[in-house]
């Protein structure tokens, strides 16, 4: 990272040529991880609507749709049988079993996406999100916060009325969140999701400072200070301070 970083407007003032030119995409993988319930799916979706060049990753599984969810929209929805003959065919990019069901990226969406010259969006766990760290090291990746263990409970209880979760389900997914916390020194970025506002703002602010480094550009203005703020080396004192809530020690494991 440059000291000095080149003058540039912040990203709410215009675009000039190099920003414009960032939001094109050209083959960098994204990868979002987040415990359930920290709202990732929300920001995920601002984050497709809002920047252009950035093709989303549909994944395959072996949970049954909820809610409005289309087959082809949010995932491919496979039985079981059908996902092994993909395992076995060696059609996936990575994969894993989350909650009792199958998980995984179908390699063709990464070819796609370099074809037609854009990035990659993948919305996966914290096991798919090490196998892809292993096979593309240049991957960049996020790790979605919630502010506290309280804050995540309250988020999991308002959902768990739409979704007709019982309490065993909550508390579940609580120790889930509290193990895929652990893994957060694995990741890039970590974004604490308090405010959806200010975190689709950062999230946007990482793949565009990502982009212009790619273009050989120094991300400036409130592009830097947003993206900068999340880095991990950046964060390191406000996630002790969520890791507490959720009674976790600091993870060994650096990346
Ligand atoms: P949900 O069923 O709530 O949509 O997703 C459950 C978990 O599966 C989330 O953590 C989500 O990120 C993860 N997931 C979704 N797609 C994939 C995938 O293709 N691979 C892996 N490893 N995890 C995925």
């Amino acid at each position: 990272m440059a000291d000095e970083p080149k003058q540039r407007p912040a990203m709410s003032n215009g675009e000039p040529a190099a920003q414009s030119a960032a939001n094109q995409g050209r083959g960098l993988v994204f990868i979002i991880s987040a415990p359930s319930g920290s709202g990732k799916s929300t920001l995920v979706n601002e984050l497709r609507q809002s920047v252009e060049g950035l093709d989303f990753s549909i994944s395959c599984t072996t949970r049954a749709p909820r809610g409005s969810e289309q087959n082809g929209r949010e995932y491919r929805y496979l039985s079981r049988r059908e996902f092994e003959e993909m395992i076995a065919a060696d059609e996936f990019l990575e994969y894993a079993e989350v909650f009792g069901n199958y998980y995984g990226t179908a390699r063709r969406y990464l070819q796609q996406a370099i074809e037609r010259g854009n990035d990659l969006l993948l919305d996966i766990d914290v096991q798919g999100a090490a196998q892809l760290q292993a096979k593309l090291p240049a991957s960049i990746c996020i790790f979605i916060l919630p502010p506290s263990r309280r804050e995540l409970e309250l988020r999991l209880r308002r959902r768990s009325t739409a979704e007709h979760v019982d309490d065993g389900i909550i508390r579940r997914r609580l120790d889930t969140a509290s193990q895929e916390i652990s893994n957060y020194n694995h990741y890039d970025y970590i974004l604490v999701n308090d405010r959806l506002e200010d975190s689709i703002e950062a999230l946007k602010a990482i793949v565009l400072s990502e982009r212009l480094r790619r273009s050989g550009d120094e991300p400036s203005g409130e592009v830097r200070r947003l993206a900068e703020r999340c880095r991990l080396e950046n964060a390191r004192e406000c996630i002790q301070s969520i890791l507490a809530t959720f009674g976790n020690q600091e993870s060994s494991a650096v990346r």
